[in-house]
């Protein structure tokens, strides 16, 4: 890819750091890019962006493809921004394939019910529309499969297999970002709002609650040990909450590096932090959540889970159970 084309992509695309806030692309500006940076993928109908930091590829026309591209490319920046401890490696660009329809999807994925994967074998992240809730375009298109898988993919490109609670921790929480928020504010706002807030809520302080040294000690054997049931969408909300906890403060951050940097080199958790960082995390991570329930209830009541056909994570709809959106993301 000619740097010059990666830089006036980056430029149309962004044009802002990721402290301050940013707007997508209006229509004049993401026609002007289609028609710049769009081109016919080899598959009748699809086409291809291959000029920002991801290879978009789609059947749902040149514009999907450009709001695709500016969308991820801003979040990387981001995603970047927050992990600049850890520098990301020199990489190819990650494919992205949005289907246009659900069952092309499906055949792609080998059936899998998941609504998005990202395959490491393939440095790739796989979804598709869905027109049967209602999505029309990336406006309506579900965003947080995007944040999701490519947080998996961001993480993957640094340091390669990494344990499970930090993996979907990370991933859970980046799902609820907002790229048109500065960093900062989408630090602070995530604090409170972060992914199934209200299952860590309700589990607190009961006998549910998964320790703060299990939850970091389990492995993909042992993440899911009800089949993705509750106990298993409890592990995913703890997760995003710890590290949520961590990402919300400075010394929280520069212990999360210190983390990831010693992760990254194949050490346990409990080599990169010791015992009695690990209790006295738990401490704190406990302290903070009480301030957040009492922050949040009953003065301001937590507002009803969404009703929505988006497959979000959600125990109570079966189609949209974890097990097939995600615990099959990898091969
Ligand atoms: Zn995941």
């Amino acid at each position: 890819m000619p740097a010059f084309t990666a830089a006036a992509l980056a430029f149309s695309l962004l044009g802002c750091a990721p402290t301050e806030p940013w707007a997508p692309p209006g229509p004049d500006e993401r026609r002007a890019l289609a028609a710049r940076h769009a081109r016919p993928d080899g598959e009748p109908g699809f086409v291809r962006v291959a000029a920002g930091s991801y290879v978009v590829r789609t059947d749902l026309g040149p514009e999907f493809a450009i709001d695709a591209a500016c969308f991820l490319e801003r979040f990387r920046s981001q995603f970047d921004h927050i992990f600049r401890d850890v520098p990301p490696p020199a990489r190819y660009p990650p494919l992205v394939v949005v289907f246009r329809e659900e069952a092309r999807y499906r055949r792609k994925m080998g059936g899998s019910g998941a609504r998005g994967m990202f395959v490491a074998t393939d440095r790739a992240i796989y979804t598709y529309l869905d027109a049967a809730a209602g999505e029309r375009d990336f406006a309506t298109f579900y965003k947080k499969i995007l944040l999701h898988e490519g947080a998996h993919e961001m993480l993957f490109a640094r340091c390669g297999s990494l344990p499970v609670w930090f993996d979907e921790g990370v991933a859970c929480y980046f799902q609820e970002w907002d790229v048109r928020l500065p960093v900062a504010e989408n630090l602070e706002r995530l604090r409170t709002t972060h992914f199934r807030f209200a299952d860590v809520r309700d589990a607190f302080g009961t006998e549910r609650w998964v320790p703060l040294a299990r939850l970091l000690s389990l492995d993909r054997a042992t993440w899911a040990p009800d089949d993705y049931g509750p106990r298993t969408t409890l592990h995913y909300a703890e997760a995003a909450s710890f590290v949520s906890f961590l990402l919300a403060t400075a010394e929280g951050r520069s212990t999360f590096a210190r983390l990831y940097r010693s992760l990254k080199q194949g050490d346990s958790v409990e080599t990169a932090l010791g015992r009695a960082e690990i209790q006295r995390l738990d401490r704190a991570w406990r302290a903070e959540i009480e301030r957040q329930i009492n922050q949040t209830t009953p003065k301001n009541p937590l507002p009803p889970p969404a009703q929505n056909n988006h497959q979000e994570f959600s125990p109570d709809n079966p189609a949209a159970s974890p097990s097939k959106m995600w615990a099959k993301r990898r091969p």
